[in-house]
């Protein structure tokens, strides 16, 4: 087996390669909080099971999760209401549309989202976390991500929530129309502040490094020794991770890459390469399908010259 990076330095100089393509990119600032970040930042933390981390860049700068939750949530609705209950009212096929289109929704009969890591899909998701409140939903899925990364410290950037509420028209809509075809039946605004402190859920790139490592290791975190989901969850939750996780550049990520992966607005990027390490990287420049553009180029240099597609 090909081994990865073993120092820091070696990592290093990958990062300052795949930094170069940072000009190319822009900050979300649709979002207008994720605007404030610095378009030249990239740093990544790789997790091994033995506890190893190989890091290079600013490995403390925190970051909001913003789709890479939506893998998260998944998980917890999977165990929270089963396979049946879930994919009866969210698809499993790619769309190769942007993330927050809401062009299929109309186009289809009946109108269910196509996936779970498009927005409609995840407001789907969403919406059946169990509680009895906004607050209880929010703290089982925020206690979750806490025991993934084994910290409680792990809260979210009111802030960065606050910002998304104001401006979640896309979203609302999106909502709205879904209530129409009797998919969601809460109102929109708990619904949409779940959702925003959901997306807002902050961490690092050890942290989320820490959290591939667990889907590489079908649901187990290898330092305690903890099962944290079934193995069936954790193989679905990688699937879409492969198939949907990079937005409408999933196909060629998946040829260039081949590492399941899943990409967030705020420019983080979780990696698991299965059986093997978890990754976690930060690099807020996007390309123009809302992925980190140096994170992207940081996974093809490191799959290319370490054989790490699991093609
Ligand atoms: N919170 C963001 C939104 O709904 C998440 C999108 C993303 O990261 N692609 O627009």
């Amino acid at each position: 087996m090909w081994m990865l990076c073993q120092t820091n330095d070696e990592l290093k100089e990958f990062v300052m390669e795949a930094k170069k393509c940072t000009k190319k990119g822009k900050v979300a600032d649709y979002i207008p909080s994720l605007g404030k970040a610095n378009p030249e930042d990239l740093s990544i933390a790789i997790h091994y099971p033995n506890g190893n981390c190989v890091e290079a860049g600013d490995i403390e700068k925190k970051f909001t999760l913003q789709s890479i939750s939506k893998v998260i949530s998944l998980a917890l609705v999977l165990m929270d209401r089963g396979t049946d209950y879930v994919f009866e009212r969210v698809g499993m096929e790619p769309t190769g549309d942007p993330f927050n289109s809401i062009a299929k929704l109309e186009t289809m009969a009946p109108a269910k989202p196509l996936n779970p890591m498009i927005n409609a899909g995840a407001l789907v998701v969403t919406h059946m976390i169990k509680g009895n409140s906004v607050e209880e939903r929010f703290q089982r899925l925020l206690s979750f991500v806490q025991e993934l990364v084994n910290d409680t410290n792990i809260s979210f950037c009111e802030e960065v929530a606050r910002s998304e509420f104001k401006t979640s028209n896309l979203n609302r809509a999106l909502v709205y129309f879904l209530k129409q075809h009797n998919i969601i039946d809460e109102d929109v605004e708990p619904l949409i502040d779940l959702y925003t402190k959901q997306c807002a859920i902050e961490m690092n790139c050890y942290d989320l490094s820490k959290i591939g490592l667990v889907f590489a290791m079908d649901g187990v975190d290898p330092e305690t020794g903890k099962r944290i989901m079934p193995i069936d969850i954790a193989r679905i939750c990688k699937t879409f991770m492969v198939t949907c996780g990079m937005y409408n550049a999933s196909g060629e990520f998946a040829i260039k890459v081949g590492i399941p992966s899943k990409s967030g607005v705020s420019g983080g990027i979780m990696g698991a390469v299965p059986g093997r390490f978890g990754i976690g990287i930060f690099g807020p420049a996007l390309d123009d399908k809302g992925n980190s553009i140096a994170g992207i180029k940081l996974l093809e240099l490191l799959s290319q010259n370490y054989h790490l597609s699991m093609f």
